[in-house]
């Protein structure tokens, strides 16, 4: 037996956010190793490249005039300043991919995930992962990096800052464990692909089964 064509489906946009060092660079890659059709958002920011980063592929790094010829040309879906950077999502790719049927993952922060909802509620899923204790995050944080206390210390800020939005979000998934939010998360992908709206070639397909 032939395995039929796959529906035709609009793309969705997946927003992963979470304070820094609750997993979810990690699930964001587990997720893109995963699942076909599926591709990351690069963001475009001014903020320095860090060592080990690549230029097209964690960012596209940019200058202050750059990006700021790119808000004028209305180049982005999205943007904002995180602390004291700015970021924001290049509109192009995404609208053209999302019609062929790629997902999309969003690391974008929470003024971001307002923006993008505004814009395209209809395609955004928002997930929000939280760490399972404060300690867990202080811990992952300190172990990530040899960052002076009052670099921590401001991390810590942050993180709690970011975490008062969990209510902004569709879903919020705890990272107790690596791999359970993994596939807690890939099951939500997998659910919101499957809704009505998003699968353009029912249809058809639906007519056919009648005919
Ligand atoms: P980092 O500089 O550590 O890579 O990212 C700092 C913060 O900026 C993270 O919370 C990340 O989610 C957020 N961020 C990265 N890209 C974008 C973007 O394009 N738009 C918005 N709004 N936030 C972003």
């Amino acid at each position: 037996m032939t395995r039929p064509e796959p529906l035709l489906r609009r793309g969705l946009m997946f927003i992963l956010s979470s304070p820094s060092g609750a997993g979810k660079t990690t699930i964001a890659r587990k997720l893109l190793q995963a699942e076909e059709n599926l591709r990351m958002s690069v963001s475009v920011t001014t903020r320095p490249m860090r060592p080990g980063e690549i230029d097209g592929r964690d960012y596209h790094f940019v200058d202050c005039a750059t990006f700021d010829r790119m808000v004028e040309d209305d180049a982005f879906l999205e943007y904002a300043e995180v602390f004291g950077h700015s970021y924001g999502t290049p509109r192009a790719q995404i609208r053209d991919g999302m019609k062929q049927g790629d997902d999309y993952i969003f690391d974008i922060d929470w003024q971001g995930t307002q923006q993008l909802y505004q814009r395209a509620q209809h395609d955004v899923v928002r997930v929000f992962l939280l760490p399972p204790s404060i300690e867990a995050l202080e811990a992952r944080l300190r172990a990530r990096a040899t960052d002076a206390e009052d670099v921590i210390v401001g991390r810590m800020a942050r993180a709690r800052a970011e975490i008062s939005h969990w209510d902004a979000y569709d879903y919020v998934v705890v990272n107790d464990d690596i791999e359970e939010c993994f596939t807690k998360v890939r099951m939500i992908l997998e659910a919101e692909r499957m809704r009505r709206a998003r699968q353009t070639g029912l249809i058809d397909f639906v007519r056919g089964l009648m005919r």
